[in-house]
């Protein structure tokens, strides 16, 4: 008689906390990069939590901003 969705979404709820990949794809990242940097330079109180936490997970969309960041304020390397 025990349903086993009553029981898991503290489960399901623990296991979102710990993969960031609920969140964002790289692909998705990566759509949304170049808004999110404009954003970012144009208001810096600029908050996307979902690319914050892909970004603080993953380096190669990470270094992407960087360069993005760089790239749009002008700055070569
Ligand atoms: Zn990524």
């Amino acid at each position: 008689m025990t349903d086993p969705s009553v029981n898991l979404p503290a489960a399901i709820l623990d296991s979102l906390l710990l993969d960031t990949s609920p969140y964002l794809s790289c692909d998705e990242c990566f759509d949304q990069l170049d808004i999110y940097v404009e954003r970012l330079r144009q208001d810096p109180t600029y908050r996307d939590v979902s690319m914050q936490v892909h970004l603080s997970a993953c380096a190669a969309c990470a270094e992407e901003a960087e360069a993005l960041m760089d790239l749009l304020s002008g700055r070569a390397g």
